[in-house]
């Protein structure tokens, strides 16, 4: 029999409550039901973003709510600053090109974190850029970027914005936007939320609504202005996913359940013991000097291949990681920790990785890494 994990970073595991709740017969989404479970979420969603204010709900992959922050704050003519530590950051700005938004990268070595001198620096040599674009937790390299003095920096400029992708972020660490402020916060479902994808999340602060007031690049489907207004009903403005609405109503429940600060907590212990383990192994991390929680980059050991590595995973013990893209390819796997991951989990995902690098011919003492595991498990 074939077992299958996933230990990518998105989509992840979910866990049966929710799936269940998937399951149910579909309901109407103008129907007074979908609206008491859109106002229950949108309550969950606020605590989770630890905002005031509203958190917009899109249907479309992380990637929807991304594109809505450029063409939602910004206008023709307008300069952003784009924070380009891995394929995330790219992102950001493919889609200022495609807006005609001119942009200037802060390029970061792949695995580091951006230092905010330099956000400081471009914008006092830039008054022209109206937003700074950047990720909580860049996820093809592993790394944690340094949101609270970033947003300290920007706080001082009243025509510029901080947008953060937290797709990684939140739900894993602690990213309270209204006491960082943070403009505008963006998530999806199929990270940390323990939903499948098909949802992206954006909240705004005051500061940022205005710029939504003043923009005027073209928008239609992630139009911010026209869902604030719909979800102040509890409604969409289109079709939603609606089973997916019905699955985060519990996995909300299941965070508030368990507590942001032990959701945290759990976080911050699987990605220490996966570090450790991996260190034991004689193995280095990808970003070793501020690693995100939401998941490990472990560089592949010289004369192994990445790539091999990462298909044995699925082919021997039905596990899926993911391995790297563009420079980083075949060179790094990463292991996801973020969402519905338990602490055995980590015990079982760095046993196969132990199997797979002595067949492979590394050398080191079969058990080293799960001791490791367990001796953090077990502070
Ligand atoms: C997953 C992810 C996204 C969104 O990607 P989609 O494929 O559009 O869901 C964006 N940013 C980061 C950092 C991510 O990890």
């Amino acid at each position: 029999m074939d077992k299958k994990y996933l230990f990518s970073p998105g989509p992840t595991m979910l866990p049966p409550e929710v799936l269940l709740k998937m399951a149910e017969p579909i309901m109407h989404h103008r129907e007074p039901e979908f609206e008491r479970i859109f106002a229950e979420i949108r309550e969950g969603l606020k605590c989770l973003f630890q905002t005031k204010n509203e958190v917009l709900i899109f249907t479309s992959s992380g990637t929807g709510a991304m594109e809505g922050a450029v063409s939602n704050l910004l206008s023709k003519g307008d300069k952003a600053l784009v924070v380009r530590g891995g394929k995330f950051g790219e992102r950001w700005g493919e889609i200022c090109k495609a807006y005609g938004i001119e942009f200037i990268p802060i390029d970061v070595d792949w695995g580091k974190a951006v230092d905010p001198k330099q956000v400081q620096k471009a914008l006092d040599s830039n008054p022209s850029i109206r937003a700074v674009y950047t990720q909580a937790s860049e996820t093809s390299t592993g790394a944690k970027h340094p949101i609270r003095e970033m947003a300290e920096i920007v706080k001082k400029y009243e025509e510029t914005v901080i947008v953060v992708d937290a797709i990684t972020g939140i739900g894993v660490f602690n990213i309270p936007m209204d006491e960082w402020g943070i403009d505008v916060l963006i998530s999806g479902s199929q990270k940390a939320l323990m939903l499948p994808p098909g949802l992206a999340f954006a909240a705004l602060s005051d500061k940022a609504w205005k710029f939504v007031e003043r923009s005027n690049l073209p928008k239609y489907y992630f139009d911010f202005k026209k869902e604030l207004k719909s979800a102040q009903k509890n409604q969409n403005s289109f079709t939603p996913a609606i089973s997916l609405f019905v699955g985060l109503r519990e996995s909300l429940n299941l965070i508030r359940k368990e507590g942001l600060e032990a959701v945290f907590r759990r976080h911050e212990k699987l990605a220490e013991a996966t570090r450790a383990a991996v260190k034991a192994l004689g193995l280095e991390l990808y970003a070793p000097d501020s690693p995100s929680n939401a998941l490990t980059a472990v560089k592949v050991p010289e004369g192994i291949p990445g790539g091999k590595l990462k298909s044995l995973f699925f082919e021997k013990f039905g596990i899926t990681v993911a391995g790297g893209q563009d420079q980083a390819k075949g060179k790094i796997i990463r292991i996801a920790h973020l969402g519905y991951y338990g602490r055995l989990d980590m015990v079982m995902v760095i046993s196969a990785l132990e199997m797979l690098l002595k067949e492979m011919g590394y050398a080191f003492e079969l058990g080293t890494g799960v001791k490791a595991v367990e001796e953090i498990l077990m502070k």
